[in-house]
This record gives C-alpha cells, sequence and structure tokens, in this order.
C-alpha cells in the first residue's frame, strides 16, 4: 500500500491499467477491456479492489469488524461489481451464431421484414454508480444473416452491465448488434429510470429518460422509421413497461 514505506508488490490492477495506457487502450466506465483481463486475473483483481473497498468503509467510518452487516461487505461490493452490475466490461461479448437467412423452398423468398425485440435491461449511471433500469427496442432489418432471439439481449445486456450513459448505451447496443447481424440497418430505442435522478439530486420519482439511435434505413426512410415505431407502440400496449 503507498505510504507505508516497506516493499508492496505491484497491484495486478496498476499493471494492468499500465500495459492499457501503453497501447492506447480506452478503459472508460463503459469500455469493454476483456482482452487484458482473463478469468483467472479476476480473482485476483477481486482481492485487490476488497481492499480497496475495506479501505472505503474505514473512511466513511462504518465499524466493518464488529457490525454483522458491514464485515463482509467490501468482499461483496468487490465481486458485485466484477461477476455483475459491470460484469460486460470484462467479459467477452456473448456469442452469437449467425445462420444464413435462407430463402424458403416454395417461394424461394428470403425474410426481408422488420424484426423488433424488446429486452430488460439493467445497467449503472457511470457518474454516481446508481442503477439505471429499463428496457431497450432492437429493431433490425433482416440481412444476409440471422442470430437467434436470445442473442439480441444478451447483447444488449452485455452492453449494460458497466457504467454507462443512456446515450452511449444505446449506440454500443446499435454498434454491436450491427457487427453480430451484418445489418447496416438498425434502430434502438431505450427508455429507463434512473436511481441517480430518483435516489438523490433532484429525486424525481419516475422519471423516465428516452433515447433512440437509428442507423441505416431506420435513419433515412421514413416509412422505416414508423414502421419501428408503430411496433415499439404494439410492444408497450402487449406489455406495459
Ligand atoms: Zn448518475
Amino acid at each position: 500500500m503507498a505510504g507505508d514505506g516497506g516493499y508492496q508488490e505491484a497491484y495486478l490492477a496498476d499493471v494492468i491499467r499500465f500495459k492499457m495506457k501503453r497501447d492506447n487502450k480506452r478503459f472508460w466506465a463503459g469500455d469493454n477491456i476483456s482482452e487484458y483481463v482473463t478469468e483467472e486475473m479476476k480473482h485476483k483483481l477481486i482481492d485487490e479492489a476488497t481492499e480497496a473497498f475495506e479501505l472505503v468503509l474505514d473512511r466513511l467510518l462504518i465499524d466493518r469488524e464488529t457490525d454483522p452487516n458491514s464485515k463482509g461487505t467490501a468482499r461483496r461490493l468487490a465481486k458485485m461489481y466484477f461477476n455483475e452490475i459491470m460484469s460486460g466490461r470484462y467479459e467477452t461479448a456473448p456469442e452469437a451464431t449467425a445462420f444464413p437467412n435462407e430463402p424458403d423452398n416454395v417461394t424461394n423468398e428470403c425474410y426481408d421484414g422488420m424484426l423488433v425485440v424488446r429486452s430488460e435491461l439493467k445497467s449503472m449511471c457511470s457518474h454516481h454508480h446508481q442503477p439505471v433500469s429499463g428496457v431497450a427496442y432492437i429493431g433490425i432489418l433482416a440481412a444476409d444473416k440471422l442470430i437467434g432471439l436470445s442473442k439480441y439481449t444478451r447483447i444488449a445486456q452485455w452492453c449494460a452491465q458497466r457504467g454507462t450513459l443512456q446515450e452511449e448505451l444505446c449506440m454500443d447496443i446499435a454498434r454491436e448488434i450491427m457487427k453480430a447481424t451484418g445489418s447496416a440497418d438498425v434502430g434502438v430505442y431505450i427508455q429507463a429510470t434512473h436511481g441517480c435522478c430518483e435516489n438523490r439530486g433532484i429525486r424525481a420519482h419516475s422519471s423516465l429518460t428516452q433515447t433512440t439511435v437509428l442507423k441505416g434505413l431506420f435513419k433515412t426512410d421514413t416509412a422505416v422509421k414508423k414502421e419501428f415505431m408503430d411496433n415499439i407502440k404494439l410492444q408497450q400496449d402487449f406489455a406495459p413497461r
């Protein structure tokens, strides 16, 4: 630890940070850094973060020695960050096997319509580390490849399990869906409530934020855009938020 005067083995987190800086790899709260963090390293990083959270609790004057509820809190926090609320930073992209969009054997036509998938989202704002919770609607015009329906949600959740801003999250999901499907025509609409507006600051309950990212025909073709928005409306009528 800094300031204890003695020799201290370098923290793994410092070693990794050094490498990322050397490689000009950005490691903001919403960035995926899985190529620098192996499963093995994660255990060491959780140990190091536990130590740091212990210090935070000490500075907050919380008795983590005799308060039974605070005893394991530092480790619980460290594990929660790495394995749950920020897991999308350390895990590689979900496998999304792409299947060819085959023509049907009677009409010889491929599916060329729109697909809209609704995905529950749990995220965290990078400013206050408060929960963001909501739903994403992912629209796509079928291209040459199709991916399994659950993959849309897996990709969205992988993007969300980081420290994010909703605007950034919306763009991340659109980019990753385009990458996984090879489609240039993608729309992402998110509506979410933010703990940082509800639990602190203005303490506005049920504050709802909406963001939309449109790519390709979703942006340039008004009929496609309208169909996407109408589909969202239909989904919301069916499954109210
Ligand atoms: Zn916030």
